[in-house]
């Protein structure tokens, strides 16, 4: 595993707590020896990720549309910022260039962004894993749906067990690191099998 991608919010959220599991989840990948690939905002807790991975000598590539430069700021600390045009490319390219996929706390983009690489592993598009850093519980809820997902049998057990859900920087590392993507299930669920 050599880089990690990041996905989070464009704003701070509530509590400060979202802030600091943010850096230091940032500093633990640099102290780890990841690099950082992330949205390439100055915003939120985007901004948080990617100043506590500059500020501990870490290498960071940011990955932002065009049309987002200005309205989510581009972060202009970056070494490395590759500028796309459009949201596709942009989850394309963060997707080409890295090794494993975590969520922090974030909105309906940081949902969309990891939702939509977890349905690439339920795919068998790629084998690299898929995490939600779950601060003080903030995903608690979306773990807890996809178990109702699961029983309404919309999504196999094995391919909801593929989303390692973690409170632990460290141990979240450590668990990206041992991921063992398993046999390519069939997604599609039949009637004969509920
Ligand atoms: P949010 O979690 O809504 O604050 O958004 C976090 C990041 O996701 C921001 O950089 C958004 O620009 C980005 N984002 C939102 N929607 C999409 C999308 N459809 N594809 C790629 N990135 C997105």
């Amino acid at each position: 595993m050599r880089r990690v991608c990041v996905f989070c919010g464009s704003s701070p959220g509530a509590r400060p707590a979202y802030a600091e599991a943010t850096a230091e989840f940032a500093r633990a990948l640099v102290s780890e020896g990841l690099g950082l690939v992330y949205g390439g905002a100055n915003r939120g807790l985007m901004a948080t990720l990617a100043d506590a991975a500059l500020a501990a000598d870490g290498e960071v590539t940011g990955v932002i549309p065009s049309a987002l430069v200005d309205k989510e700021i581009a972060h202009n600390g970056l070494a490395d910022l590759r500028v796309v045009g459009s949201m596709h490319e942009r989850k394309a390219l963060m997707a080409d260039l890295s090794d494993a996929f975590v969520a922090l706390p974030g909105g309906l983009g940081t949902l969309e962004e990891l939702l939509e690489i977890y349905t690439w592993a339920q795919l068998g598009l790629h084998r690299k894993p898929c995490a939600l850093l779950d601060v003080e519980g903030y995903y608690a809820r979306l773990a807890e749906f996809l178990e109702h997902v699961v029983e309404e049998c919309f999504l196999r057990e094995e391919h909801r067990a593929m989303l390692i859900v973690e409170r632990h920087p460290r141990v979240l590392i450590d668990r990206l690191r041992r991921f063992e993507p398993g046999a390519v299930q069939p997604k599609w669920i039949g009637r004969e099998e509920t």
